[in-house]
């Protein structure tokens, strides 16, 4: 059975990864969102186990010295982390994964599993990406303005991942995701020999129906 792909989705606050995940999650088969642990305060609408496990520092930290996380990175004054036990099992169990992190927790990731698939979501624009963060409206002006300073930081490490969606039509955007995903199911680095051999094996009921085919044809004289 071949191994689960862990795919990594980054990019901007604001720029939509929740959105197109959501729609990519409702879509594909056999993918799981890694719901991450963090220490920032629930925003409306957001649901506990869902989104996110809310979690007080402490408990994160010492989730960190324990069980520990596959990775883990501070974002604009708040700790974010991807539990590892979860995602181990699910790619053991040939289920692959999407983890929806910032730029240094996607990096350290490809560092530790360099078979991870990374997708950089970035907007059409930075005014584009204001315009989101004012409307949302979740962020007070000044995180607004870290979070844009802290964006075109990170899009600076673009050839650093393997695939950039632009997000400006989100059926493009979710379409572009999906067409990664679907290319990376297909790719021959990720096919287990032994599974694959079965192309080139022989179905021994089609074969005795085909042999009496053969025979039928050589009978009739043609
Ligand atoms: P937000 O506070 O807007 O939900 O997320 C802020 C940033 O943290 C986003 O870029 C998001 O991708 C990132 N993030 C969410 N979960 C994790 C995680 O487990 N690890 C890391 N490194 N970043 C995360």
């Amino acid at each position: 059975m071949r191994r689960g792909i862990l795919f990594v989705l980054s990019g901007a606050s604001g720029v939509g990864k929740g959105t197109v995940l959501s729609y990519v999650l409702s879509q594909e088969e056999n993918l799981f969102f890694s719901v991450s642990w963090t220490t920032r305060a629930q925003r409306k609408g957001e649901v506990h186990g869902k989104d996110y496990y809310f979690k007080s520092r402490e408990e994160f930290t010492h989730e960190l010295e324990t069980t520990g996380f596959l990775e883990h990175a501070e974002f604009v004054g708040h700790l974010y982390g991807t539990p590892r036990r979860k995602v181990e099992e699910q790619l053991a169990a040939g289920n692959d994964v999407i983890l929806d992190v910032e730029r240094i927790g996607a990096l350290n990731v490809k560092r530790l599993m360099p078979e991870a698939v990374l997708v950089q979501l970035v907007p059409p624009n930075l005014s584009k990406l204001r315009q989101r963060l004012l409307k949302r409206g979740t962020d007070a002006l000044e995180v607004i303005d870290k979070r844009l300073k802290r964006a075109v930081e990170d899009m600076q490490f673009y050839q650093e991942f393997d695939y950039v969606i632009v997000n400006d039509d989100l059926a493009t955007a979710v379409d572009d995701l999906e067409g990664v995903i679907r290319a990376e199911r297909l790719s021959t680095n990720r096919i287990v020999p032994s599974e694959f051999m079965v192309h080139s094996s022989k179905d021994p009921s089609l074969e005795l129906e085909l042999d009496d085919l053969e025979s039928r044809i050589r009978a009739s004289g043609q």
